[in-house]
């Protein structure tokens, strides 16, 4: 049994991504160019955005668009302490200072209170300027942006959506990739829309930051003369080959991949309600289900249903064993549990199972039976 099966989405999509391929090596087109732009405006009217401007990856996304903001030395930029490391060391990429934000339990995501409160206190100190805020779209769902928002517009903060894992996600009828100033997308292969390597995206309905992130990509190049560089820049851009193998794999995410999950959601839910926490999806929001999540009682639990499972050939994930305020990298800013309750409790008790749109009913109904004998 696969976690994430992309061998069965290949074998699914096999003459589509075959020809793909084909068709960028004998166009010879490799950099940037058609496939490029056809993936580009895609996305962006899937996201509902203006613009759409496909990087290297989900980390120069986060980093870039911190950039294209302004955010430099002296700001604090606060993200989610339960998260992958890049939502908070993109800070750190353009001279800034991460916040660490306690979560909410249900959601798994970035909790307004807990927000507020840390925004209070950098504006308290006096040494940092709250600049922008990166909620993150843990597990496919995406973060409490009617919340969110408010605050950040309370203290005239930007909003950088971290949608690496929340592609497809939607709010009541408004998709992931269009909260807030600026949102970034990863395409790694796990991801809910990933290609075969490394690739991002970054989405703006804004003109001027459009105009500057496409520059930036290409050595900060000026649009109108392409051997005038005029900014500093990076070389950060979407592989065509990427680009091409990911137009059809995003329709068949947007034709039935996304319903997938969340039939496999519904499936597992049902099983394993009652039994174990299950995942929250709020009134009016659509996960597209990166991870299905669920919380045992206490770690001891935890390792033991992993334990059960792994006997039975039946891979699961601890995402994530540890938060931010846990990691290496931060250990000098010398951040404590005590302010981080829900996050010590998540990654003490969460197990993600295997999630994919090619997952059976009766796969999950072999899962929810191996969890529920080791209970
Ligand atoms: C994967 C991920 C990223 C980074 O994306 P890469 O393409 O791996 O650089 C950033 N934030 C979150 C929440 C992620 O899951």
């Amino acid at each position: 049994m696969k976690f994430r099966d992309l061998g069965a989405q290949y074998q699914a999509l096999k003459p589509e991504i075959d020809a793909a391929i084909s068709d960028v090596i004998e166009s010879t087109g490799f950099i940037l160019g058609k496939h490029v732009t056809e993936l580009e405006n895609a996305l962006a009217a899937y996201a509902g955005r203006k613009h759409c401007i496909a990087v290297g990856n989900g980390t120069d996304a986060l980093h870039l668009a911190l950039d294209a903001l302004g955010v430099g030395a002296g700001d604090a930029v606060f993200a989610p302490d339960f998260t992958y490391v890049a939502s908070a060391v993109c800070a750190n990429l353009v001279g800034a200072t991460p916040v660490m934000v306690d979560i909410d339990l249900d959601t798994f995501n970035m909790s307004p209170e807990a927000l507020e409160k840390a925004i209070l206190k950098v504006k308290e100190e006096g040494k940092l300027t709250p600049k922008v805020v990166v909620p993150v779209d843990l597990f496919g769902l995406p973060a409490d942006f009617d919340k969110i928002l408010a605050i950040a517009k309370k203290y005239d903060m930007y909003v950088l959506e971290d949608a690496a894992q929340g592609f497809g996600g939607e709010i009541n009828g408004k998709m992931a990739c269009s909260f807030g100033d600026i949102s970034a997308t990863s395409f790694f292969p796990a991801k809910p829309l990933g290609c075969y390597g490394d690739g991002g995206a970054i989405f703006t309905d804004d003109d001027k930051i459009d105009e500057y992130l496409r520059s930036v990509r290409v050595l900060g190049r000026s649009t109108v003369d392409k051997y005038d560089n005029v900014r500093v820049g990076t070389n950060s851009r979407l592989d065509a080959i990427q680009a091409a193998i990911l137009m059809p794999k995003f329709n068949a995410f947007a034709d039935y991949e996304k319903d997938n999950v969340n039939k496999a959601a519904v499936w597992y839910t049902n099983r394993l309600k009652g039994k174990v926490v299950t995942p929250t999806v709020p009134e009016g929001y659509v996960s597209s289900w990166a991870q299905y999540t669920i919380l045992l009682k206490d770690s001891a639990e935890r390792d033991r249903v992993q334990a059960a499972l792994k006997e039975k050939d039946i891979p699961t994930m601890i995402y994530y064993p540890r938060g931010m305020h846990q990691q290496g990298v931060f250990a000098g800013m010398n951040l404590k549990d005590e302010d981080f309750p829900n996050t010590v409790n998540a990654v003490g008790r969460c197990l993600a199972l295997p999630m994919h749109p090619y997952l059976t009913e009766d796969v999950v109904n072999e899962i929810a039976d191996a969890i529920i004998a080791a209970l």
